[in-house]
């Protein structure tokens, strides 16, 4: 699977892909991630991006030219299943929505800053718009890179034991259970019983019970759904 992200900033996506699961997934060959710089798509000599909005107001707006030329270059590369803008006004990110995205080979992602890119790149090229949640950020580059963590652990061989993406929150409509490691009691407070019995149905029976429980009191809108 392999994701373009084109950007102003292509510095800010440098770390998120640089470790980790993220890496790994990398040099597996599951995935490949390419930044583009937005400046190197301009035909002006200054490099910029972004001019005055029409109609006046506060806040740049960044220009449809660079955008049109990189993504037109990258489309006579290979064709796209998806290009996402991101954005607070798109869709809410989820579990569902990155499950969907999975199914996926090619995804462009473009990050906006300033007051947001132009509409016209909107109207012409973008097939989906996604938001990270009700709160303005100053770029699109941390969305991007949620979005692509968020697909990326879901692909086949990603996580080390496949069934850890499959039980984490979210995936079956449930929040995750409370979980323990070593040791058994730290100050007193000690790890529930259950969970040194090696009882595994009974484990399972008790995990369920928790996630239930944790999602009634936290989130009761999933049940709901
Ligand atoms: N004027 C816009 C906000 C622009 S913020 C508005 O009011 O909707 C600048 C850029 O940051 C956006 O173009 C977008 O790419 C990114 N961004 C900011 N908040 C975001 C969020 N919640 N989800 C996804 N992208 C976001």
């Amino acid at each position: 699977m392999r994701f373009d992200i084109i950007t102003v900033l292509p510095q800010l996506l440098e770390s998120p892909f640089a470790h980790s699961i993220l890496q790994r997934a990398q040099k597996k060959d599951l995935t490949a991630i390419h930044v583009h710089n937005l400046r190197e798509y301009t035909s002006n000599k200054q490099k910029s991006v972004d001019d005055y909005p029409y109609g006046g107001g506060s806040g740049m707006v960044m220009q449809i030219e660079p955008f049109a030329n990189c993504i037109d270059q990258l489309k006579a590369e290979r064709d796209y299943d998806e290009i996402i803008y991101m954005t607070p006004d798109g869709q809410t990110l989820n579990q569902e929505i990155a499950n969907g995205l999975i199914q996926h080979k090619n995804i462009m992602i473009l990050c906006g800053h300033y007051k947001g890119i132009d509409q016209r790149i909107r109207d012409i090229y973008v097939t989906k718009e996604i938001s990270i949640g009700d709160y303005v950020l100053s770029g699109g580059e941390l969305p991007a890179a949620i979005l692509v963590d968020a697909i990326v652990r879901l692909i086949p061989g990603v996580l080390s034991d496949e069934t850890s993406a499959l039980s984490d929150s979210f995936q079956d409509g449930l929040l995750d259970a409370p979980i323990y490691s070593r040791p058994v009691e730290w100050k007193g407070h000690k790890v529930p019983d259950i969970l040194l019995s090696g009882h595994e149905a009974k484990i399972a029976e008790w995990r369920h019970e928790q996630q239930l429980q944790r999602t009634k009191e936290r989130r009761p809108d999933l049940l709901n759904d």
